[in-house]
């Protein structure tokens, strides 16, 4: 792997916190100083957790405090309008939006078919919108979790679960359809190993029907996994066999201790690399090999690491690509890694965050999920934890 030699030049820099803070008055910065300093505390996520989840449970009133918090710092709202206002203060900063129907855990047609509709809002949303660059969806919701996990088994199915799955590639292909007809390119989520060959064989699919003249499905990769370089190095061969072009998100993957204790518990080879080395190691030759066909493939970095963003800003740079190429995007999730975003869209590189929304309860596993991220392992502050406390000390105006 070709990396930046110390004598390349490093096109863009992630310190300077007074770019990534920009937008946000010192008031609003000691709040989300107040709540990343929380977050950092492992007890206070893990008892936090349990007593919202009871609270919500008993129909307590603790959804205002969740959305004063945790929920205005990582989502747009609970409607997609409710997210005009965080697409309006993305957009001046150059930086564009991913609106991310976060609902989870839902297993019933009707939702399903709900979650569908919402989608397609999405993409009407997205249509001719300069500051909406691309959809996005997760396959399951759309369809039954246990349901794909059967079919990629390859079990038998009952003639209702036939039927369920037609309904579910039915979902799949009215999205897709749509954001064709409208000119949005559309992002499949990657989901767990056991569920991920259906959604790729979906994906894959779709790219056959829509991406003969511009990349409208990206399929996501996630580099963690021992086998996803050689499988989006296949991906990319068949692509130019059937004549249409690849879109992928690169990410590393968001399942890995679940991933570790199904392997573990079912004894089956843990399809997880032994090693975040060997995770970045693959991470950025899968940068390289996208950059190299950039003719026939697309891309959008999902990620918050530093150095593969540089890397890719680097090798960019190198192959005398520029900034804004339109086949190249640099994607990070709304309330972390803004000094990535804000940085990289102040560089002239094309950026986007997610913008997750939804009613607050159906959303909780994602802020869960956030709060967890952004709690200190090992005694070490988070890294968002610390970009804000060193904008704090930057404007001279203490912690809180
Ligand atoms: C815009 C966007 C879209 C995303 N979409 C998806 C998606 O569709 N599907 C999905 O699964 N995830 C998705 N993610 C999450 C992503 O996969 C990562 O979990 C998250 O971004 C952290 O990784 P990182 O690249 O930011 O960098 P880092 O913080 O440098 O890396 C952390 C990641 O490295 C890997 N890792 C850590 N320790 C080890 C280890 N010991 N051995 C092997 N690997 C290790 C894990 O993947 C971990 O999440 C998305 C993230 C973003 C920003």
């Amino acid at each position: 792997m070709a990396y930046p030699s110390p004598n390349d030049q490093i096109p863009v820099f992630f310190e300077d916190t007074s770019v990534a803070f920009a937008s946000k008055s010192d008031a609003k910065l000691r709040k989300t100083y107040w709540l990343f300093s929380l977050m950092n505390q492992a007890r206070v996520v893990n008892l936090g957790t349990f007593f919202i989840k009871l609270a919500l449970k008993l129909n307590l009133p603790i959804k205002n405090l969740i959305r004063v918090t945790i929920f205005e710092q990582f989502c747009g709202g609970e409607t997609i309008n409710d997210c005009d206002a965080t697409i309006a203060s993305l957009r001046s900063s150059g930086i564009g939006t991913i609106l991310d129907y976060s609902v989870e855990g839902e297993d019933k047609e009707a939702s399903f078919d709900a979650t569908a509709a919402e989608i397609l809002k999405t993409i009407d949303k997205a249509t001719g919108s300069d500051t909406i660059p691309f959809s996005v969806f997760k396959i399951t919701g759309v369809a039954s979790s246990d349901l794909l996990e059967k079919v990629q088994r390859k079990d038998d199915l009952s003639e209702e679960e036939k039927a369920a799955f037609g309904r579910a590639r039915e979902r799949v292909q009215r999205l897709c359809a749509h954001a064709y007809e409208h000119h949005v390119r559309i992002f499949i989520d990657a989901e767990e190993s056991w569920i991920q060959g259906v959604i790729d064989d979906l994906a894959y699919e779709m790219m056959q029907q829509f991406n003969r003249e511009r990349p409208i499905v990206y399929n996501t990769y996630q580099l963690y996994r021992h086998e996803t370089l050689e499988a989006l190095k296949t991906a990319f061969l068949t692509a130019r066999q059937k004549g249409y072009l690849l879109g992928g998100k690169l990410v590393r993957g968001a399942y890995m201790e679940k991933e570790r204790l199904r392997a573990r518990e079912q004894e089956y080879f843990n399809p997880i690399h032994t090693s975040k080395e060997a995770t970045d190691t693959d991470y950025n030759l899968a940068i390289d090999f996208c950059l190299d066909r950039l003719e026939h493939i697309s891309i959008c970095l999902g990620t918050h690491n530093e150095y593969s963003s540089q890397y890719c800003a680097a090798k960019m740079q190198k192959l005398g690509i520029a900034r804004n190429d339109d086949r190249i995007w640099f994607a990070q999730l709304l309330g972390m890694s803004d000094n990535i975003s804000f940085n990289l869209a102040k560089a002239g590189y094309n950026v986007a965050k997610y913008v997750p929304y939804g009613p607050i309860d159906a959303v909780l596993p994602y802020l869960i999920r956030r709060a967890e991220e952004n709690t200190s392992i090992a005694g070490q502050s988070s890294r968002e934890f610390l970009l804000v406390k060193s904008e704090l000390k930057r404007r001279g105006i203490g912690s809180l």
